[in-house]
């Protein structure tokens, strides 16, 4: 098949953009939005980095809100879309800025889907960045595979996986780990969400969800991954999530996933 003449247009749209980074997850609920979103705010607390924050979850957009942006639309400059700002050097774009409300549908087929997700790579005026965030609808759809295609000219540095410690999430990110195997998509490594819970009174850790099989860390040992942390289940995260609020969950963890994403990427 013809390559898509987009790839083109995108490489070049995405020209001043240093490093690509996907975000997947097997299931929906893992928290993967949450993450992308901490990620986002993680990276740019260093003033020094210019990061952008890009949602194709095209059906079920949840970054507007974790990021207190609901409400806000996009705006079409000479240059193209800009992106909505949360802070000077943040920068998020969502489908969810363009429906009327948070309780619109989008109810697209693949085609229609896909288009819209080559217009953001390739319309918004994303200028000059450190970080390019891709937050991805959960399991392996049209939408990972026409995003793989259309960066393929400007190049993803790699895909970071979010699980929880169950079984059933697992089984699921071994499937998103073969299709990152097939289409020659690098991952960078996986994150262990709602790992624990730790009690705010007497300070002990319990298994909300018990990995019955070793959870993420046996299943990177297995696999020859990387695990770049975990992340407990804290409602302070659930609750700045619904207010909007979000921050960096994980950035003040020791080794600190952020560190260990940054090291990657320079490698
Ligand atoms: P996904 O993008 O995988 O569908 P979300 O990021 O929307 O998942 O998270 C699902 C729900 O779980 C949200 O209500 C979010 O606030 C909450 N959540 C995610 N991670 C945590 C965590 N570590 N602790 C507490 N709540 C969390």
């Amino acid at each position: 098949r013809a390559p898509d003449p987009a790839v083109e247009v995108i490489k070049e749209n995405l020209a001043l953009v240093k490093h690509k980074i996907l975000v997947l997850s097997g299931k929906g609920g893992v928290g993967k939005s949450t993450f992308s979103a901490n990620l986002a705010h993680g990276l740019a607390r260093d003033v020094s980095n210019e990061v952008a924050l890009l949602d194709v979850d095209i059906c079920g957009p949840s970054i507007p809100r974790i990021m207190g942006l609901e409400g806000e639309q996009v705006h079409q400059s000479g240059s193209g879309w800009s992106p909505v700002y949360v802070e000077d050097n943040l920068a998020v774009m969502s489908i969810g800025f363009l429906l009327s409300g948070p309780d619109d549908a989008v109810i697209w087929r693949g085609p229609k889907k896909n288009g819209m997700i080559k217009q953001f790579l390739r319309d918004v005026d994303w200028g000059e960045l450190d970080y390019l965030i891709v937050d991805t609808p959960p399991g392996t759809s049209d939408e990972h595979l026409s995003i793989v295609q259309y960066l393929s000219g400007a190049g993803i540095d790699g895909a970071i996986l979010i699980t929880t410690p169950q079984e059933i999430s697992l089984q699921d990110v071994r499937k998103e780990i073969r299709f990152c195997q097939k289409v020659k998509l690098p991952i960078i490594g996986v994150v262990e969400n709602m790992s624990g819970f730790v009690c705010p009174k007497c300070k002990n850790t319990s298994q909300i969800f018990p990995p019955t099989t070793g959870g993420a860390e046996k299943m990177c040992a297995d696999l020859d991954l990387p695990l770049l942390g975990r992340i407990p289940l804290d409602p302070r995260i659930g609750r700045s999530c619904d207010e909007g609020r979000s921050f960096c969950s994980f950035c003040d963890q020791e080794p600190s996933i952020i560190q260990r994403i940054q090291d990657h990427l320079c490698r």
